[in-house]
């Protein structure tokens, strides 16, 4: 089964992810999550990356699709967190599925304003250690600075900077916007309001996972 979540950055995504893994076992592949770890590491990859994600901007499609083709077998269960961005990116991931003998099964589009979207990015903070997502305002760590789930240092990520993070949202309406027609002329659709609670967003989500028949 192949699941994709697309949504302006700072519509849940991640929180979202988190949870769908728990309760149905998907292998989660986030390119973004790919990126920061390539370049914390200071690989090739990463050093390609780098300038792309401090300003913002997407990394050019062929290196993501190639990234995406080494990760996915046949038979796998996949949550897409980030990827597709672009209608290049869906095309080259029809075709890394066709080989598989899969198909995207499932996309859920996450629809947020844009102030909501800003403001969200810019109370985010993520463990430096495990990712863990947390925010300032909705989702408190217990202990101010610290990671719940390892005791890592919580940290603000540098794109989610007001500037950068307006930059991104423009992005995402220019480049990833488009995969919205994209997808619902291929009837995989389904959009949902990111600003409900966390819980009756994953909620809206499991419903249309267990038509499809995901097993919990
Ligand atoms: P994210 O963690 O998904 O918000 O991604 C953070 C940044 O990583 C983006 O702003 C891009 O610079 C880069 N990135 C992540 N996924 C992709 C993708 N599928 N295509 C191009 N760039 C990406």
């Amino acid at each position: 089964m192949i699941v994709i979540l697309i949504g302006a950055p700072g519509s849940g995504k991640g929180t979202q992810s988190q949870r769908l893994v728990a309760r149905y076992g998907f292998t989660y592949l986030a390119t973004g999550d790919i990126f920061r770890a390539e370049i914390a590491k200071k690989t090739p990859l990463g050093l390609k990356a780098e300038s792309y994600l401090k300003s913002g901007k997407l990394v050019p499609d062929p290196i993501v699709i190639e990234i995406v083709a080494g990760k996915v077998v046949a038979g796998g269960k996949y949550l897409f967190d980030g990827f597709p961005r672009t209608v290049d990116q869906a095309r080259g991931l029809d075709e890394i599925l066709r080989k598989a003998g899969a198909q995207v099964d499932l996309v859920v589009s996450l629809t947020l304003p844009s102030a909501a979207a800003i403001a969200r990015m810019s109370s985010r903070r993520i463990c430096s250690k495990c990712g863990e997502v947390f925010n300032v305002i909705s989702r408190k760590p217990r202990k101010e600075g610290v990671c719940d789930k390892c005791g890592g240092a919580l940290i603000q990520r540098e794109d989610d900077t007001e500037a950068t993070a307006k930059k991104r949202l423009m992005v995402f309406e220019d480049q990833t916007q488009p995969l919205v027609a994209y997808y619902k002329g291929e009837q995989v659709l389904r959009e949902i309001d990111a600003s409900q609670s966390p819980e009756e967003v994953e909620a809206a989500i499991a419903t249309s996972l267990n038509a499809l028949g995901a097993k919990n």
